[in-house]
């Protein structure tokens, strides 16, 4: 039996949970599904969040879904594989579950790709940190390398400046006459140590960060690396139901009006799903936007059809 309500929320993130919120409020029959797997997963604490700055994203999350239970909002453990769009939309959830909508909101965020060096991965969103808004303050002052790993590199090499002054930038795969003229210049301005030669492991001794070592077996000692992942945005269901993506350095993302509709009429988007900027906050507040617009879509529509009739 297929299950009908009037909106369904792909993804319960701060983005997915903040449009249930508003639309539980608002009286609206809502359904979240989410696999559980958010991005900011492997760090202890979320930052620059204002009130929650530290709180532990598990923690945040646990709180919005209680919050959203309470305006009757159901929220399941599951996937959505498939979508369709005829007159509603219909949902197929990897559980075999079919639901339907009049309103989809896509929020599934985005997965982080690292570069396959040996010893990464696992330190990732502890002292291996890709975003200096999220992590800097904890990482200040300390013994900082950046792994080039991305054609915005040179920017975070920069941009960490503000956080350490003792900055190694490891040009792994990048050749040294690759840099243009005006980054070594920035760089050497800024104080940053540029390092040649592929990167073939990340230290680690107690569970801490020690050091980077060369392929030539040359150790650098570091305390914590940033690096650049490559985004990739999960718009699967976007694309299957036809919506006009942009592309950007960072990925494939939808093209939205400023509430987070997508050129698809009832199909929104909000958090990472819609952008690769999103930090927590601004998912949260992009799933507000649209849950209240959605809100209004649905009222309206309805008095339409009444006074149509
Ligand atoms: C290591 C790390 C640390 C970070 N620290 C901070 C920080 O301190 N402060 C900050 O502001 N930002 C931080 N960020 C960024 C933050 O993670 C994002 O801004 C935030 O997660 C975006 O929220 P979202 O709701 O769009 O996506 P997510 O939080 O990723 O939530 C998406 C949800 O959708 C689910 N999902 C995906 N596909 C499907 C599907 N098909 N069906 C059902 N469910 C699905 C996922 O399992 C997930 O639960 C960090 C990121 C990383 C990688």
């Amino acid at each position: 039996m297929t299950e009908t309500y009037e909106v369904v929320v792909v993804g319960g993130g701060p983005a997915g949970l903040s449009a249930a919120l508003v639309l539980g409020r608002a009286r609206r029959r809502t359904l979240v599904v989410d696999a559980g797997e958010p991005r900011n997963e492997p760090s202890a604490h979320l930052q620059g969040y204002l009130s929650r700055d530290g709180m532990p994203p598990a923690e945040f999350l646990a709180v919005g879904r209680e919050e959203i239970a309470r305006y009757g909002v159901e929220l399941v453990r599951d996937r959505a594989v498939d979508a369709t769009r005829a007159e509603d939309f219909t949902v197929v959830l990897a559980s075999g579950r079919t639901v339907r909508a009049r309103q989809l909101v896509v929020a599934t965020g985005l997965k982080d790709e690292l570069p396959p060096v040996p010893g990464l991965a696992e330190r990732f969103g502890r002292d291996v940190i890709h975003c200096p808004y999220c992590h800097g303050w904890e990482a200040r002052d300390r013994a900082t390398g950046v792994l080039a790993s991305s054609p915005t590199s040179v920017h975070q090499a920069l941009m960490v400046t503000q956080w350490s002054k003792d900055v190694r930038f490891f040009l792994h795969e990048v050749r040294e006459t690759e840099l243009a003229d005006e980054d070594r210049r920035r760089l050497a301005a800024a104080g940053v140590t540029v390092v040649p030669g592929p990167v073939a492991e990340v230290l680690a001794e107690e569970d801490r960060l020690t050091g980077v070592r060369l392929a030539d077996g040359m150790v650098h000692d570091r305390e914590v690396l940033y690096v650049a992942p490559r985004a990739v945005p999960q718009n699967a269901l976007l694309v299957r139901l036809g919506a006009e993506l942009r592309e950007t350095p960072f990925g494939s993302f939808p093209v939205l009006d400023e509430r987070g509709l997508t050129t698809v009429p009832g199909l929104w988007a909000a958090g990472n799903a819609g952008g690769f900027a999103e930090q927590v906050v601004n998912a949260a507040s992009r799933g507000y936007r649209a849950g209240a617009a959605i809100n209004g879509e649905l009222l309206f529509a309805d008095l339409d059809a009444a006074v149509r009739v």
